[in-house]
């Protein structure tokens, strides 16, 4: 018999700067099914937490975010792939209530404290723990392990950050099938669901606004093949920046008519923050939203109010930094607005009413697509992905997804001008080569940088890379001296090799582990601690559970004792007994559990089951 641990499963992962969702192709059913969490929920928070004894992640470790801010860490997708000294880094460690440290390399490092002792952790880290989450919740739904996934990224994502993403699926212990683009996981769930109605050509945008990020594109449908056309997108504006406003706006208030400043308080400011969520989240339905914080500093509740127009207006900038992005899409990709068939939600924050006007406005009043889940999309894609690239999977739509890269890859040249070797949005997987050639007389080496970027200036674009080339024979400038090849795969990573065929050897280098990334034995290190992490956590699990057991027996003894004609049927010494034992133990519960070993407690309740059955029968 086929047991059901020997069922493979690839699932796909939506790792999202607030929310997470997995998601599965079932086979049986021939259709996707977006897998609920523990607490019911069908996206889980991308948060970790730290506590004196235990790591929580998802909706509990959020559920305690006001009451230990500094060890609940959140938005580790916008530091990802990131230096510290990234402005936007800069930005944001002002407004998180937990500490970011610049570590080697200018790498940011999340401080925090657990089990009282202070730990840094890199920001593929905390996303590995988030996957690791994800992972957990397909497994129990499933029955099953799971190891192959689909992880999704933005795509607007840079080289480093689809790295840094593949590196924390690698820690969290899953096999990353692909890093596939958000949009085109949405277009793909939208194109699934109204394939039936297309004929010949469609032409999709999609808008996503998620918490953190906000991405378009645009695709083609056409039959089987979804093709990308063009992507823009900023990696840094969602719903946590509407949210910013609204906090810095009460704090103000809350300054004018109390005459005490909150914004140093790490707690007042979570809980705020939180009120001030709720609020916006209302505001999509309302016309007006209350914020009710009682005690939010010095013990003065704060009780306000926010109107739509009011948050429309804080916002304003924001939204039309939107629309700007969507006019470049469209730019990129050469087509006319009047051109796109299907303007597509996805996201939260698509869900905020004057965004939507806006986008109606500029699409010239065009209904737009809510058909499908906002929530649930870019998931939902994402497990049809990992079902087309499992090869045991037979019943999956053979779709053809046709990516872009978003971003341009060239070399500097002379006078630090960026030579373009691929061009952003062009179809990838892709080879391309160019040639090099000496810049001076009888040069006998050459430096060849590698960059990402639109700048002009080779150097105003980020650095991914560099190597030397040697051992050129002399010869007069401009001789030519190697073919230097980029090659982007699947995932829209880079590599770059080099051949020098001057003296007729034939010399490839690889820029593969760049200066941002983790080295391979840092991640061997991670996956290490990934794995300690996980034990301490089911071990916490099995104490409370084993605490849990001895309380819930305790309580039945106490009960049992509670009964009117106890003394009918036991003997003094034997009440005397058990009211010892019930006390020792809960003495044991409720001083000392931080020490008491998980062993000597599932013994004590072994043990007292064995010695109290007897007693307990005579009771009943
Ligand atoms: P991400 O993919 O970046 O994690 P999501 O697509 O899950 O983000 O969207 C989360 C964001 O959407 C949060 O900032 C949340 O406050 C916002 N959001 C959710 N529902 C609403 C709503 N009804 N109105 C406005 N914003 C919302
Ligand atoms: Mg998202």
């Amino acid at each position: 018999m086929k047991r059901k641990q020997e069922v493979h499963c690839a699932v796909g992962i939506d790792l999202g700067t607030t929310y997470s969702c997995v998601a599965v192709w079932q086979e049986q059913h021939c259709r996707v099914e977006i897998i609920h969490n523990d607490q019911g929920n069908r996206t889980t928070p991308s948060f970790v937490a730290f506590t004196q004894n235990q790591r929580l992640i998802g909706d509990a470790a959020k559920n305690q975010a006001s009451a230990n801010p500094q060890n609940t860490v959140f938005d580790a997708k916008r530091l990802i792939g990131r230096k510290f000294s990234d402005p936007t880094v800069q930005d944001d460690i002002l407004l998180w209530p937990f500490k970011v440290v610049a570590g080697v390399d200018d790498r940011p490092m999340i401080t925090v404290k657990y089990k009282d002792q202070e730990k840094q952790l890199y920001a593929e880290e905390v996303s590995s723990m988030v996957l690791t989450k994800m992972r957990d919740i397909a497994e129990k739904y499933l029955e099953t392990p799971v190891k192959d996934a689909v992880i999704t990224v933005p795509a607007y994502f840079n080289d480093s950050q689809r790295k840094a993403t593949t590196d924390a699926g690698v820690i969290a212990g899953l096999n990353v099938m692909r890093v596939m683009n958000e949009p085109t996981a949405a277009a793909v769930a939208y194109g699934l669901d109204k394939r039936t109605n297309f004929d010949g050509e469609r032409n999709i945008f999609v808008f996503d606004l998620g918490g953190g990020t906000f991405d378009v594109s645009l695709l083609t449908i056409k039959g089987n093949v979804f093709e990308v056309k063009a992507t823009a997108g900023n990696t840094h504006l969602g719903g946590e920046d509407f949210d910013n406003r609204m906090v810095k706006y009460f704090v103000q208030e809350f300054k004018k008519k109390n005459k005490v400043d909150i914004s140093g308080n790490a707690k007042s400011l979570r809980r705020l923050r939180s009120a001030c969520e709720r609020a916006k989240r209302s505001l999509s339905f309302l016309v007006v939203a209350t914020i009710e914080v009682d005690s939010l500093f010095q013990g003065i509740d704060f009780s306000s109010s926010i109107n739509r127009a009011k948050f429309e207006e804080m916002n304003m900038d924001l939204f039309n930094e939107c629309m700007k992005t969507v006019e470049i899409c469209l730019t990129e990709a050469k087509m006319d607005k009047r051109s796109v068939d299907d303007v597509v939600l996805v996201g939260g924050s698509s869900r905020i009413p004057k965004v939507q006007e806006l986008l109606q406005d500029f699409f010239n009043g065009k209904e737009l697509c809510m058909s499908i889940n906002p929530d649930e999309a870019v998931a939902y894609g994402a497990a049809v992905q990992a079902a087309l690239l499992s090869e045991d999977v037979k019943n999956v739509p053979q779709l053809v997804l046709q990516d872009v890269t978003p971003l341009s890859l060239g070399i500097s040249a002379l006078g630090d001008i960026m030579s373009v070797v691929i061009p952003k949005n062009t179809c990838i997987p892709v080879n391309k080569t160019r040639s090099c050639v000496t810049s001076q007389d009888n040069q006998t080496s050459t430096l060849i940088k590698v960059y990402e970027g639109e700048r002009t200036r080779a150097s105003d674009n980020n650095l991914l890379g560099s190597f030397t080339l040697s051992g050129i024979p002399p010869a007069p400038r401009g001789s030519h001296i190697s073919n230097v090849c980029f090659a982007i795969n699947e995932n829209g990573i880079l590599t770059v090799s080099a051949n020098n065929n001057v003296s007729g050897v034939l010399k490839a280098i690889t820029i593969t582990n760049h200066r941002d990334r983790l080295s391979s034995e840092e991640i061997k290190k991670l996956i290490q601690e990934a794995e300690k992490y996980h034990i301490e956590d089911k071990k916490f699990l099995r104490k409370a559970t084993a605490l849990n057991a001895l309380d819930d027996y305790l309580y039945k003894m106490r009960n049992a004792l509670k009964k009117e004609d106890i003394n009918l049927k036991l003997s003094s010494q034997e009440i005397e007994i058990i009211e010892s034992t019930i006390s020792a133990i809960a003495n044991l519960i409720d001083e000392n559990n931080q020490e008491v070993e998980i062993d000597v407690l599932e013994d004590h309740l072994k043990g007292l089951k064995s010695t109290m059955e007897d007693i307990l029968a005579k009771t009943i």
